[in-house]
């Protein structure tokens, strides 16, 4: 009676809205859309840092800027039982600079460090937008040249091609630096308070608080305003021009067609100079699946030494869904796949099998039994779907043997061998 009252109250529990779970069958995508990150990022000469899941919130709203959307309204902000605010990170740049300068890593040359793992965002969920969403990205500081822009955006492409996603486009601007992004600041200023009634009511309350934010604004009005704005490709400073100019030169020199467009912006408080982004139609209406860009000033404002710096974070959810857009079939032949199949047909057979299946994988084979004693052509089908070569069978014949058969699978030819020499056959078997 009691334990059917208990049934009856019981609800599942669900997934967290705007989470979702990676299930066995989807997991070799995300491991080979991983192996291709890890290896392209080592062949750039990254090395990966694993940083906290949350850190002091601090980190963020003294970098990502008061005024922005994830700092206002989409950090998961708390208080743990020790009084301290703590958020769960929602992008990786500021604690890898927190890091960095904790653990003394920002010397004299050049850093080169890449991460991948979790964020946090309390956004509306939909198609590319998560709650929990994963990235990966790489940062590049202490060198001031356009070689290190260059490199991030390279390393970028390397991704997204070795992923198989075919249609994208890059899209480059320059935001200029502290001297002379004022100048632009007021000539927007200027513009956009004169059409502010047009303009929705976050951008029109951020025209006195933080106008450049306005440039990032997906609100339709706010686009159509701001598609006579001026630009700040117009008011660049000698170096800054400079510098845009050599990673244009050093990106054609590569073969890399990067569009010019004034229109990009980056929505945090730290960019400097080279801004870029990658999007896709294939996306749909979250086209983006990249952003990075320069943030010379961020270091310093952290608390460290003055150091260039430039990096880029992609949002692996997306650049899963443009692969597989491009027909690429990531990780589909992974999926449980198995060299062996040990076949047992009672219980027997099962713990005489166990051991050397044991035996198997330790020594590099990978192998699998069906533990439910089904029928014999059931589980040799099974095998075959798996990929397995061949498969170790024990019935009851073969038990009182002290036997096993080995089949292959492909030719379904037939050999007993000794149990004690099964291990020892596979191996040979396989190498062959
Ligand atoms: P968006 O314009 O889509 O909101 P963003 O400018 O907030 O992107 P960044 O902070 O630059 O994004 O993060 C870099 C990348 O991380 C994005 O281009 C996107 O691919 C991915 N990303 C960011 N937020 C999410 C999210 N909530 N769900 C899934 N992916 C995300
Ligand atoms: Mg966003």
């Amino acid at each position: 009676m009691c334990g059917d009252f208990h049934w009856s109250i019981v609800t599942k529990a669900t997934a967290p809205r705007g989470t979702f779970d990676v299930l066995p069958a989807d997991a070799p995508r995300w491991q080979a859309v991983e192996r291709i990150i890890d290896a392209a990022c080592a062949r750039f000469g990254y090395g990966e840092i694993r940083t906290p899941t949350f850190e002091s919130a601090d980190v963020f709203v003294r970098t990502i800027g008061a005024g922005t959307d994830i700092v206002d309204k989409e950090m998961y902000t708390f208080t743990d039982r020790g009084g301290r605010t703590l958020a769960l990170r929602p992008e990786f740049t500021a604690p890898v600079v927190r890091a960095a300068l904790e653990h003394n890593l920002m010397g004299s040359g050049a850093l080169k460090v890449c991460y991948r793992g979790a964020i946090f965002r309390y956004e509306r969920p939909q198609k590319g937008r998560y709650r929990q969403a994963h990235q990966w990205g790489a940062e590049c500081f202490n060198v001031a040249g356009p070689e290190a822009d260059v490199e991030i955006i390279a390393l970028t492409l390397d991704v997204i091609r070795a992923a198989g996603a075919a249609r994208y486009r890059i899209e480059l601007n320059s935001m200029g630096c502290k001297r002379c992004r004022p100048t632009f600041r007021e000539a927007l200023v200027g513009f956009l308070s004169r059409r502010a009634n047009e303009l929705s009511g976050t951008s029109a309350a951020r025209l006195k608080t933080n106008p450049l934010r306005i440039l990032d604004s997906k609100d339709p009005s706010d686009k159509a305003v701001l598609s006579a704005a001026p630009t700040m490709d117009r008011f660049l400073c000698g170096a800054c021009r400079n510098h845009f100019e050599g990673v244009q030169a050093l990106l054609k020199a590569m073969n890399v067609s990067a569009e010019l467009n004034p229109r990009i912006v980056r929505g945090l408080d730290y960019y400097t100079r080279t801004v870029f982004e990658v999007s896709s139609s294939d996306l749909g209406s979250q086209d983006a699946v990249c952003g990075g860009g320069r943030y010379d000033d961020l270091v310093e404002e952290m608390g460290g030494p003055s150091t260039p710096a430039v990096g880029v974070a992609m949002g692996i959810e997306r650049l899963l869904m443009l692969a597989e857009a491009s027909g690429s079939r990531l990780g589909e032949d992974a999926d449980r796949r198995i060299d062996v199949a040990f076949v047992a047909l009672d219980d027997e057979s099962v713990r005489s099998l166990a051991p050397i299946m044991n035996a198997a994988r330790e020594n590099g084979i990978a192998a699998d039994m069906d533990y439910s004693r089904r029928k014999i052509d059931k589980q040799l089908r099974d095998a075959g779907e798996r990929g397995a070569k061949y498969a170790v069978i024990v019935g009851g014949d073969e038990l009182a043997a002290g036997e096993a058969t080995i089949q292959d699978l492909a030719t379904r030819a037939r050999e007993r061998v000794k149990l004690a020499d099964v291990e020892r056959t596979l191996t040979a078997r396989l190498r062959a």
